[in-house]
């Protein structure tokens, strides 16, 4: 009976998986795999939540009969050496989109084919559109605007979500490495969500009936926080893209319609990646920055991090971030524009900082989003600069997301929450709140002077 490897990454479900149905449908026998990568070391956050995916995966495997086999090093190697104990004629993996993901198949390919062995890999399965699946009239590889993508996005017809295997069988012979432990890891925010397709599942139901439908109005509202929070499981896989679509779509309304918006920014930022692999570390769209560095810089990125710049609602995305893992998108907003346009700090410097500790840290999306803040990427508006009073103001006009994340504020009364403001003598001795790290004046001057050249 043959046998296939199924090797997982970023597709962490039993769901909707193209590469397990392919593997089924040819050989009587697959292995699931993971390979725990050094290369790919991830966080503690996105670590532990993996180890909740990993687990999880693995009792959906073995309700069905099957495992999950876990080894350790090289994926290349590992997955290569597992193929030759297993005696696989083939390996199913999903496509990735980074100059990692790349190499990675291309090196599983040739080292497979020097063995007589062949590697499928699959579109669509990590985003629902397939990176260069559409593209623009003429030679371009990929669409560098959002609106036209969307546009020929909408008209792509899409593969109907599969339901998950009933059995898989693995061979006896196969030994795995023991499941990493989510316990294990230490230096975790302490708010940090679950993981596994079955919390996905759980959450992608719950938002469908009543959270979907008031999308539109209620995404921007930094205290209601109304948005889905499946972006981990869009990242992990343990959701599908497609499915998530799908099941949007059936539900309808203004609601659904935004909320598939926003999952076609996720496929538009994969397809950027996929042509500009570089964009994960050069500008896409270079605007000869001359970025403060040195100490003073230093010092105010410190605050930004720490949640002490002195502007609350910035400071509140920012305690959000170290205590969830997670930050909501207009919180993501205001912060990376106020490091990278205020401070007028380098957008990488940022990034990094986010990767460290998103749990939902994607490479595309958290990349591609910083650039198109600091105006380096596809926005076509690079030098719009959003002031941290103004959208304090608007998106938490009762000043309650601040009061949830900066107790030191408790009690300031909503009008004055979001300043600018130095506290006074009397409120000193009432609030623990640093003054501002920097006039907004100040800063849009040096943004305006270091990017003009
Ligand atoms: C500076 C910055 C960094 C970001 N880093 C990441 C990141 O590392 N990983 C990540 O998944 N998202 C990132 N985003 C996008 C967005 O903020 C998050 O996807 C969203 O806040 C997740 O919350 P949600 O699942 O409740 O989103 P919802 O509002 O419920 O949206 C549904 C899904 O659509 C996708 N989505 C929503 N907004 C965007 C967007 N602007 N770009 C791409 N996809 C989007 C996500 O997969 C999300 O789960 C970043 C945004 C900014 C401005």
């Amino acid at each position: 009976m043959n046998v296939a490897v199924v090797l997982y990454t970023s597709d962490l479900r039993l769901h909707d998986h193209p590469p397990m149905r392919a593997a089924l449908s040819s050989c009587g026998r697959v292995v699931p795999l993971f390979v725990r990568d050094p290369a790919v070391a991830a966080p503690p956050n996105r670590l532990a939540f993996l180890a909740d995916c990993l687990a999880d995966l693995d009792a959906g495997l073995r309700a069905r009969g099957g495992r999950l086999v876990v080894r350790s090093g090289d994926t290349v190697a590992a997955t290569a050496a597992l193929v030759r104990q297993a005696d696989a004629d083939e390996v199913h993996m999903a496509a990735g989109v980074s100059t990692f993901a790349h190499a990675r198949e291309e090196r599983l390919r040739a080292a497979l084919e020097a063995e007589g062995r062949r590697l499928y890999v699959h579109d669509a399965v990590i985003t629902a559109v397939a990176p260069g699946a559409v593209l623009p009239a003429g030679r371009s590889d990929h669409f560098a605007v959002f609106t036209p993508y969307h546009r020929r996005w909408e008209q792509q017809p899409l593969r109907a979500a599969a339901p998950a295997p009933r059995a898989i069988r693995v061979p006896a012979a196969v030994s795995s490495e023991p499941l990493p432990e989510r316990a294990a890891v230490t230096d975790t925010s302490p708010g940090l969500a679950p993981g596994g397709e079955h919390e996905a599942r759980r959450l992608l139901a719950g938002w469908l009936r009543p959270g979907i439908s008031r999308y539109a109005e209620t995404h921007d509202d930094l205290a209601g926080d109304a948005t889905s929070r499946l972006s981990p499981h869009l990242h992990f896989g343990t959701l599908s893209a497609t499915e998530a679509v799908h099941r949007a779509r059936a539900a309808g309304g203004p609601g659904a319609d935004a909320f598939v918006r926003q999952l076609c920014w996720r496929d538009f930022h994969h397809q950027v990646l996929a042509a500009r692999p570089g964009a994960a570390a050069r500008d896409y769209r270079p605007r000869h920055d001359r970025w403060r560095t040195g100490p003073a810089a230093d010092e105010e990125v410190q605050a930004w991090k720490d949640g002490r710049t002195g502007y609350p609602v910035v400071d509140a995305a920012m305690r959000q971030l170290a205590h969830e893992g997670w930050m909501h998108n207009r919180g993501r907003l205001l912060a990376a524009s106020f490091l990278a346009k205020t401070l007028y700090v380098d957008w990488r410097v940022g990034a990094r900082h986010f990767m460290d500790l998103l749990v939902d840290g994607d490479l595309a999306n958290n990349q591609l989003n910083w650039q198109w803040v600091a105006g380096t990427g596809t926005d076509s508006r690079p030098n719009r600069v959003l002031n941290p009073v103004r959208q304090g103001l608007r998106y938490d006009p009762t000043g309650a997301y601040v009061h949830r994340w900066v107790p030191g504020l408790a009690g300031l009364p909503a009008p004055r929450v979001h300043g600018p403001w130095r506290l006074g003598g009397l409120e000193r001795a009432r609030y623990d709140y640093p003054d501002p790290v920097v006039e907004l004046a100040d800063g849009l001057d040096r943004f305006r002077r270091g990017r003009s050249g």
